[in-house]
């Protein structure tokens, strides 16, 4: 049994997973918005759930950041008051035990590599593509974060084999442009419609239109597909993964696993493609539960 603790920016999410994967215990609460309240948070939840089983389960926490090989502390958070602080160090001190800090795309990588749509294969790439873009790579059923903490974040590498009309037309907040978050979120095919229409849409209203045959809003999702498979060719390119999966808001897109399943093999080095694109199994729950799986 082991304990999967997901932080988010608002909620907070505990479970307690049996080792074939159920769910034994669940509860949700608001996240503490400076980190006196968010380390209080977390020790509550872990105290409630040591106190329900009477004995103590591992600690996995999946962050919105990640940990710092060089200082040790939390970095790239957007909850920012989790940066600069040791979260492990002062959780091990508070709970008696230590504790596991994961990315939370990483979480979500982990999850599905576990016992969800990456079951059973060796190299596993995960994508959360919601208001922004977050990834994460697991090998052999181990996350492999790396040693600047930074593997999976290819959302901040530039659109490629970007054409004129892309090219410096999307800054990020990163502060560079043109990175991929910027395309392939849902934030940015809203901005995609707007730059092509002049109309202020979100990701969810675009994609009934397009389901509804509107051109325009056709049009935009072949060029949100397009970019995808553009930016996952990269990734192939590179670690050449088993399966990759989706995940986040845009994941519930039906239409773009046919789209991207049949056009990123264009993309790839000699034009072969066996690595296929699949949503999740876990949906919102693939956090938490990946964080529970930190550890064996
Ligand atoms: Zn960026």
């Amino acid at each position: 049994m082991r304990i999967g603790i997901d932080l988010g920016g608002t909620k907070t999410d505990i479970i307690v997973l049996d080792d074939a994967g159920q769910v034994r215990y669940r509860k949700r609460c608001a996240s503490g918005q400076h980190y006196a309240a968010t380390l209080a948070t977390l020790v509550g939840l872990i105290h409630e759930v040591d106190a329900h089983f009477t004995q103590a389960f591992t600690v996995g926490i999946g962050i919105p950041g990640t940990v710092s090989r060089r200082h040790g502390t939390i970095k790239n958070a957007n909850s920012t008051w989790l940066i600069g602080q040791s979260l492990d160090a002062d959780l091990h001190a508070a709970i008696g035990r230590p504790v596991r800090l994961a990315n939370d795309a990483n979480c979500f990588a982990l999850s599905e590599a576990c016992d969800g749509a990456g079951q059973g294969f060796e190299l596993v790439f995960g994508v959360i593509l919601g208001t922004g873009c977050g990834a994460g790579l697991v090998i052999n059923g181990k996350v492999h974060s790396g040693i600047n903490g930074v593997a999976g974040e290819w959302g901040h590498n530039p659109l490629p084999w970007m054409n004129s009309h892309e090219f410096q037309s999307r800054a990020c907040y990163c502060g560079r442009h043109d990175c991929i978050e910027t395309y392939i979120s849902g934030t940015g095919l809203s901005e995609d419609f707007y730059q092509a229409t002049q109309q202020r849409l979100s990701g969810p209203e675009i994609i009934s239109l397009m389901q509804q045959q509107d051109s325009d809003a056709q049009a935009a999702f072949h060029r949100y597909c397009d970019r995808l498979c553009r930016a996952l060719a990269h990734v192939v390119n590179l670690v050449d993964p088993d399966i990759i999966v989706l995940g986040g808001g845009m994941s519930d897109i039906a239409e773009i696993y046919p789209y991207v399943n049949r056009h990123l093999a264009a993309y790839i080095f000699g034009k072969e493609c066996e690595t296929k694109v699949v949503p999740n199994q876990h949906g919102n729950a693939s956090g938490v539960r990946g964080a529970a799986w930190l550890w064996p």
